[in-house]
């Protein structure tokens, strides 16, 4: 069976040479284990952070070792009561076409309620961090403008729907034309900005937002920020889930200076961490499987097949080349 390990670290933006495809036996289960074949990978931009050796939210992987990810896969075999062959679970499992896990890292996917891969996107930690990201700390109410940074992603597409379905008017950035067709023609945004096409930033979000900015929920940082910053209203909230546009880069990155801003607008900056949202996951899932079911919540994956194909699928999350989730096909369900 084979695993992908992280081979060195990168500096600025992370190549092919960061990873070594290594094939190993495949590990046996041990007393209260299970072994699982992946079916789907999961590849995050936080994995960036992880390939790094600097303390942060998510512990730095050793080089040499094999890296860990959202995984759904199928049980092959089982040592724990919980599971039997044949159950199809997710967890943090490793870059590898098979791994073994403790029971209780595992839950159980339902095969029933939809597509298994949903449970690493619309119906797992990105749609969580969407859900109580924009719930819990942007804090929308009817009429609100609501903007989203990476709005084609998989955080920012739900974010976008989970605002129009909380009454807002919703604006979102991507990085290509067909994103901004899928958000304003299917998803159903009020206005979309391609920043790649976009000589002057600042008038495009002025002009898309002409009551200005009640929440703003922020995948990408940098340029874009910069150019949302001035359009904030007043008691506005602003939630920094994610920071891509800065994650390669070598020096550290200076903020938007103009905090003066946030004096005369009396506006709430704030991080958020979906992790600290466990006791309230399964409440998301719930209304997000919801929202699905009834088709107001639409979704995407952008599924490259092929195990030995994950870096590159990891590697196109700078590119912007997925719409919606980016997913690694590892094996038939
Ligand atoms: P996405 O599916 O949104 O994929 C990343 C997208 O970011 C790309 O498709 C690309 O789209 C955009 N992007 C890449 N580089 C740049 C750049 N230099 N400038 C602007 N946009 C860029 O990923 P996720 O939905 O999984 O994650 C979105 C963000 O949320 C990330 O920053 C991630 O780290 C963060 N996150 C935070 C969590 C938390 O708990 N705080 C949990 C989960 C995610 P485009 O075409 O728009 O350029």
């Amino acid at each position: 069976t084979r695993q992908w390990r992280l081979a060195s670290r990168p500096v600025g933006e992370p190549s092919m040479e960061n990873f070594e495809l290594v094939t190993v036996d495949r590990p046996e289960p041990g007393h209260d284990e299970v072994l699982v074949e992946t079916l789907y990978q999961s590849v995050d931009p936080y994995m960036r952070g992880r390939m790094r050796d600097a303390e942060s939210y998510a512990e730095p992987w050793d080089v040499g070792d094999p890296m860990k990810a959202g995984v759904v896969g199928e049980v092959i075999e089982s040592n724990a009561d919980e599971f039997e062959a044949g159950d199809v679970v997710t967890g943090d499992l490793l870059w590898a076409e098979h791994a073994v896990a403790d029971a209780d890292e595992l839950q159980r996917v339902n095969p029933d309620l939809g597509p298994v891969s949903t449970a690493l996107g619309v119906l797992g930690m990105p749609g969580v961090t969407a859900y109580w990201g924009l719930l819990d700390v942007g804090d929308p109410k009817p009429g609100d403008t609501v903007f989203v940074s990476a709005a084609a992603g998989a955080v920012g597409s739900v974010v976008g729907q989970l605002a129009q379905i909380n009454g807002a008017r919703v604006v979102g950035t991507a990085g290509s034309d067909e994103k901004i067709e899928w958000l304003t023609e299917e998803l159903g945004f009020d206005a979309a900005i391609n920043y790649k096409e976009t000589d002057d930033l600042s008038g495009a979000v002025a002009e898309a937002c002409p009551n200005g900015i009640d929440v703003y929920f922020d995948n990408v940082g940098g340029p874009i920020t910069d150019a949302v910053w001035p359009r904030l209203n007043e008691f506005s909230r602003v939630a920094i889930c994610g920071q891509i546009a800065l994650y390669n880069e070598t020096d550290v990155p200076t903020g938007p200076r103009k905090l003066a801003t946030l004096i005369e607008k009396r506006a709430k900056v704030e991080g958020l961490l979906v992790s600290d949202y466990q006791d309230r996951w399964g409440e998301a899932l719930e209304r997000l499987s919801r929202f699905v079911h009834e088709d107001e919540i639409r979704y995407r994956e952008n599924v490259v097949e092929g195990f030995e194909n994950a870096p590159d699928a990891f590697l196109g999350l700078f590119e912007g080349e997925n719409i919606g989730k980016q997913l690694v096909k590892v094996a038939d369900y």
